[in-house]
């Protein structure tokens, strides 16, 4: 039995305490739609990391415009995602926005582009071209003869939160599971499946068939989509094969967490909410998202000996490491530029500016020799100890 990886308390470990630990917050503007007036537009990219609404202006770590292509995206956050899972650290990226201004679109891109893995459309989301490139990246390592002695393994799981309920996305018979924390291993979702991927078409097929399941139920007035969180979960762990003299010397492991919010209802001009079960359920799942965001951003306190409310939802609860915990945290706004949903945006947009206070702690997910010596000295007294009882 491995033993369970636990955070490396080194506080000289990279990143922690470097710039580096603040969450990121990227601004997409997406571009015109079919029907939309350019004079209609009150948003304006500024500069590379600040961009107006009308004569208000806002900064953010980077702000990409409607011209920005899919490989902007990814370069921006993808590449580094994938360089920090690398390296051990947890790593996510949760896509937030109004529906309709493309959280979808960019995280995973259309179907019909992911289908053929190995060939980069111009439209591929995000998800697919980070697998691609991190099952890149461990190839060219193998090869490499100072790193073809590490040995990794890649497992992923698909789930989607909806009417505060766990669904599993491979599985969708499997409903309502529930949410283990422990102390020492974590938190994990109970009977969750838990699939073994080798390649990029591994991970294509369970993205293809996850996807294809939130789209049950769907219907084109109140498209499930939009009603629905889904986050996409992998593990990534790696170990070094020692040298001569060890069989062992280190081994790391690290959550890549993908997420593609619901969307905020789009805003009512005369005020009225949205009447629907599901759609006060989006609203209350996003609130408590909100409220613990202003409390990690410093904005609200958490009562003076409460904690931090994880536990109010499933969301918050699974986003626990990405929001003020251990993880490399990208939050990506998505905005439309038309003046129609200013209400959306302006609150996208503070949603954003709340977010960039979040300070998290990434440290190297990391066991190494001497971890394991101390392990197989308890093994050995353990085992005294069965002889003895016997
Ligand atoms: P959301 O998930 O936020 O509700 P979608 O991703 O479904 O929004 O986007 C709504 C529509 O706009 C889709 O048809 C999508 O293809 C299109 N779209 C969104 N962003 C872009 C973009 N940057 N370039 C081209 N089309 C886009
Ligand atoms: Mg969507």
């Amino acid at each position: 039995e491995a033993p369970t990886v636990r955070e490396n308390p080194r506080s000289d470990a990279p990143g922690v305490g470097s710039p580096d630990s603040s969450v990121k917050v990227v601004v997409r503007i997406r571009p015109v739609s079919g029907h939309g007036k350019t004079e209609d537009h009150i948003v304006k990219k500024v500069s590379s990391d600040s961009l107006s609404v009308g004569d208000r202006k806002f900064t953010f770590t980077s702000v990409l415009g409607p011209e920005s292509s899919q490989e902007d995206v990814f370069n921006l956050i993808g590449v580094p995602l994938v360089q920090s899972s690398l390296a051990g650290y947890n790593a996510s990226i949760v896509s937030y926005g109004q529906t309709g201004t493309g959280k979808t679109f960019t995280m995973w891109g259309p179907q019909s582009a992911m289908v053929d893995a190995h060939s980069i459309s111009s439209y591929q989301g995000i998800v697919p071209r980070i697998f691609q490139m991190l099952f890149a990246e461990i190839s060219k390592k193998q090869k490499c003869l100072e790193e073809n002695n590490i040995s990794y393994q890649c497992r992923c799981s698909f789930l989607e939160i909806y009417n505060e309920q766990i669904i599993d996305l491979l599985n969708p018979s499997q409903r309502n599971l529930q949410i283990h924390d422990d102390a020492k291993s974590g938190f994990y979702v109970e009977n969750l499946t838990d699939e073994y991927v080798n390649n990029i078409d591994d991970v294509t097929q369970i993205l293809i068939t996850g996807l294809s399941n939130r789209k049950v139920g769907a219907t084109s007035v109140h498209s499930k989509s939009s009603r629905s969180h889904i986050i996409f979960t992998c593990t990534l762990e790696s170990w070094c094969k020692g040298t001569q003299s060890k069989n062992f010397s280190s081994s790391k492991m690290s959550k890549i967490s993908l997420v593609d919010l619901a969307g905020l209802d789009k805003h009512k001009p005369d005020g009225v909410g949205e009447r629907t079960e599901d759609g006060r359920d989006v609203k209350q799942s996003l609130a408590k998202l909100g409220k613990l965001i202003n409390i990690l951003s410093g904005v609200a306190r958490a009562g003076e000996d409460q904690k931090i409310p994880y536990m109010d939802s499933p969301l918050t609860h699974l986003l626990k490491d990405t929001l003020g915990g251990n993880a490399k945290a990208t939050y990506l706004c998505s905005i439309s530029p038309d003046k129609r949903d200013k209400a959306g945006t302006l609150s996208t947009l503070r949603f954003g500016e709340l977010a960039k206070e979040i300070q998290n702690k990434a440290v190297i997910n990391e066991i190494s020799d001497d971890d394991f010596s101390g392990l197989s000295d308890q093994i050995r007294q353990l085992k005294e100890e069965l002889i003895k009882e016997k």
